[in-house]
């Protein structure tokens, strides 16, 4: 989001590298939570800027990407009813699942849209009666308000034929995991600023004073990410451990109520998977008792497995930064955006296309471009 000011503005990025350089002391690693945060550092290059004791390690905030195999598997076997139309986002008929991906059931005769957002899936079910319509809703809190508003029109309206495959995930509970994991080195987070703008960051308050690590909410252009690392610098050299919002032009402490009202009134907290994080307590939502029919699991009578993942993929490691994307031996051979292996390298938020577009190696022979 712009107020008209350049985020991209090179004389800025240049003073807040020189502030950077002069505020960092010691050795400091911080996490990055978002995808599209990932894609601005690789992108621009922000990490050749910065000084060499700062280690970012990219954060599991792609919801594609954290979406289990076994989500995947069960969109397929829904997709492979006759009675049914599968829509999702582009990004997620091109995941692999522990067979084939959604593209390559349409190929094979299933019903398989892209589809934009879940109410262009219920004008599809208003105009297709004879046909089930189910769109597979993923993503953080910022896309779960549409989920829930097509659910709550579709009961208004009687529709029978709509249902959610629904694999949307909480952010602050993954923070809570990431820190408790065994050898966590994450000293200090930069939220996600587009999912604070629904959920606002009060919830983030009582996790950054129990575990004592700052948590700055930040937008996602190059001004943005340098000055939401600069934040969480200061903070860990002054040894503080606060909420801070860079993102304040689109970020209120409260967030959207109107949007959590509606989240609130359809989905419940449940237990959820990730990939690479496995079962997070509290993590998911799940449809309320009074909308369960709209879920398609129940519709269908279908559980999500455990699905098995391509067994050169390390998208688990590298989920949980325990490797860089092209430090996986597939990376860019066996595995490429046109072809491939993991869901990290599929989606527009994944870190391992981002290091494929941004980083990889050119061939000695190229020409530049
Ligand atoms: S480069 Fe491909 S194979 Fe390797 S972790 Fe990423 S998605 Fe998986």
């Amino acid at each position: 989001m712009t107020d008209g000011h350049d985020y991209r503005d090179p004389h800025d990025v240049a003073v807040l590298v020189q502030a950077l350089r002069r505020r960092t002391t010691r050795p400091w690693t911080l996490m990055e939570v978002c995808g599209g945060q990932t894609h601005a550092i690789v992108r621009f290059g922000l990490d050749n800027l910065w000084p060499a004791e700062l280690t970012l390690i990219h954060g599991p905030g792609c919801p594609v990407c954290v979406t289990p195999i076994g989500y995947i598997d069960a969109a397929l076997a829904l997709a492979a009813r006759p009675e049914v139309i599968l829509g999702s986002f582009g990004d997620m008929l091109r995941v692999p699942g522990t067979r084939q991906d959604l593209l390559a059931a349409r190929a094979m005769g299933a019903d398989v849209r892209v589809l934009y957002s879940p109410l262009h899936a219920l004008e599809l079910a208003r105009r297709e009666p004879t046909r089930q319509v189910v769109f597979f809703a993923v993503g953080f809190e910022t896309t779960a308000p549409a989920s829930a508003l097509a659910v709550r029109q579709a009961q208004l309206e009687g529709l029978r034929n709509f249902s959610l495959l629904v694999a949307h995930v909480r952010v602050p509970p993954a923070l809570r995991a990431i820190l408790a994991a065994p050898g966590n080195r994450v000293q200090g987070f930069l939220a996600a600023g587009h999912v604070c703008t629904v959920m606002g960051y009060h919830e983030y308050e009582p996790l950054a004073r129990a575990a004592r690590v700052p948590i700055v909410v930040t937008g996602f252009e190059p001004v943005d990410i340098l000055q939401g690392v600069l934040a969480c610098v200061g903070q860990l050299e002054d040894g503080r451990a606060e909420v801070e919002n860079q993102y304040a032009r689109c970020v209120r402490r409260v967030g959207n109520t109107t949007a959590q009202a509606l989240l609130e009134e359809v989905f419940e907290v449940v237990p959820r998977d990730w990939r690479g994080l496995g079962v997070i307590a509290e993590s998911g939502l799940g449809l309320r008792a009074a909308y369960a029919d709209y879920d398609a699991l129940q519709r269908f009578g279908w559980e999500p497995g455990q699905g098995l993942e391509h067994s050169a993929c390390r998208s688990g490691a590298v989920l949980t930064g325990q490797l860089r994307p092209n430090e996986c031996p597939a990376f860019g051979t066996g595995c490429t955006p046109e072809a491939p292996l993991g869901a990290p390298m599929v989606s527009s938020e994944g870190a391992c296309a981002a290091y494929y577009r941004y980083r990889r190696p050119l061939p000695v022979d190229a020409e530049p471009a």
